[in-house]
């Protein structure tokens, strides 16, 4: 079988050989899906896997922007529709300088698989730009996101393709994008997801990602006969994602002991409680800070700054059971991975996409712990967005606890749907395999009904 994926991976390298992550995610689920593939023999003659691979388009674009000293700023927008077998695209912006067309493209691939998962007829897309806003204005955030849909309009739509948020893009960001498309398309419609409460967005869907990545570990410890009360955890990041698993993580009887940014991670043995996670929420969204301050406010709180070339990551290496990483992509290597199996870690959720290395992946698979991959965990943030679509699309307005329902509902689903996908074609306790599977097949079968297209 591995010479099947070697071969396979040689074609697809040969296309983009300067595209890692992308290689990386695709690996993942060619490894996965391909001993089902020989079973499907239909679709293997479809060549879906061939064809599943390829975006149905990449977008690129210069976005050019006047700074508040009046300098003129080139960046570079994309928009990756990767593939629309079972609804329009949908998938989040992410603005960092880092974003190039490999990063957007493994989001993508990722996020068909993830969205098949939600049981939401959604589509796989990811988007975003090399822009900065760490340090910038707010009026050159609102410059740069208006001129960035200056192009971008022209691509999405309610039916066709619904962008939300990632790193670096939040309310503000999301604000600025739909005004500026309403004022290009005169349309009031629901273009993009994580919009505010007043104009057409869904309670709890700041919360989703956050809450959805701890609801499905609930899941993976009810598997074991087990629950979160009393359990420690490590989160890393401090945006969206890490706030609100935190909040989870308190509300259901656990305790978060670190946070961190691309600087650095606090440890507080205490624990992040909700008046400390007020503090850290103050600082990240309003006052956009760093960590550190959080270590000089709090009582026996200790900061490590992080050298990101390192062989490992400290925090990764703080006891504890549970493991969130949920800041981004490889974040947690293999000699992490080793680190948090041998202090005891027993269930890892991922809250990023791909923030654990393939390297990583094994020594969880092999240690047998619960390991719940990001396609999985954080899919709850993509199938809230799914629920605000539905409530523009019904001009109604749910409430929490509908919203709340709906996202438990649906990440109970995703963990049957991987559980079971693994016990029928791979070990039981691997949800690599099973949520790559379960994704992969509803969408494969949805192209092949399709025909070639
Ligand atoms: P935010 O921008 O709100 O927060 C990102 C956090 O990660 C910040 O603390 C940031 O630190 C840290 N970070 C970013 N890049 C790096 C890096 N290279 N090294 C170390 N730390 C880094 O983003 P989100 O919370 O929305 O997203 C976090 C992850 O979750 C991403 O992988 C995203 O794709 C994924 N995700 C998000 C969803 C959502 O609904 N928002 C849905 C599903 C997945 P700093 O402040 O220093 O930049």
């Amino acid at each position: 079988m591995s010479k099947q994926v070697d071969d396979f991976m040689a074609k697809v390298a040969e296309r983009d050989p300067n595209q890692p992550e992308f290689l990386q995610a695709v690996r993942e689920v060619v490894e996965s899906v391909m001993p089902v593939l020989d079973k499907e023999p239909a679709l293997k003659k479809a060549k879906i896997l061939e064809r599943i691979v390829e975006p149905d388009r990449a977008i690129q674009f210069r976005v050019a922007w006047v700074d508040d000293r009046g300098e003129v700023q080139v960046n570079r927008g994309f928009r990756v529709q990767f593939n629309s077998a079972i609804g329009p695209y949908k998938g989040g912006l992410r603005l960092h300088p880092s974003v190039n067309l490999s990063i957007l493209k493994f989001l993508g691939f990722e996020q068909i698989f993830k969205n098949a998962l939600t049981t939401r007829p959604i589509g796989g897309a990811k988007g975003g730009s090399d822009f900065d806003p760490k340090g910038k204005s707010d009026n050159e955030v609102m410059r740069f996101c208006q001129n960035f849909m200056n192009e971008l309009y022209r691509y999405i739509g309610a039916w066709t393709d619904v962008p939300a948020g990632d790193i670096g893009v939040g309310g503000r960001e999301i604000g600025y994008l739909f005004g500026h498309f309403k004022k290009l398309q005169n349309s009031f419609e629901g273009v993009l997801t994580g919009k505010g409460l007043n104009w057409g967005g869904s309670l709890i869907r700041p919360e989703a990602t956050g809450y959805g990545a701890v609801y499905f570990t609930q899941e993976m410890a009810k598997a074991r006969g087990e629950s979160l009360q009393g359990k420690t955890a490590l989160v890393s990041g401090s945006g969206n994602v890490a706030q609100y698993t935190v909040e989870k993580l308190n509300q259901l009887g656990a305790k978060a002991v670190t946070l961190s940014d691309s600087s650095g991670f606090i440890h507080d043995p205490a624990g992040v409680d909700r008046e400390k996670l007020a503090y850290a929420m103050n600082l990240k969204n309003v006052e956009r800070g760093r960590i550190e301050a959080y270590a000089k406010k709090f009582k026996g709180v200790t900061y490590t700054a992080v050298d990101p070339k390192a062989d490992s990551n400290p925090l990764w290496n703080v006891k504890a059971d549970l493991a969130f990483p949920s800041a981004t992509q490889n974040e947690v290597n293999g000699k992490d991975a080793k680190n948090l199996v041998k202090n005891g870690v027993r269930y890892v959720a991922e809250g990023a996409n791909m923030p654990t290395t393939p390297e990583g992946v094994r020594v969880f698979l092999e240690a047998k712990i619960s390991y719940g991959p990001g396609k999985a965990a954080n899919a709850g943030g993509v199938a809230t967005s799914a629920l605000e679509m539905t409530q523009n699309a019904q001009f109604a307005s749910w409430t929490r606890e509908e919203v709340d329902a709906n996202l438990q509902r649906i990440m109970q689903n995703i963990h049957g749907a991987a559980a079971d996908a693994a016990k029928r074609y791979s070990q039981p306790h691997n949800l690599v395999d099973g949520a790559n599977i379960a994704g992969f097949l509803k969408v494969a079968r949805s192209m092949f009904d399709q025909g070639v297209v």
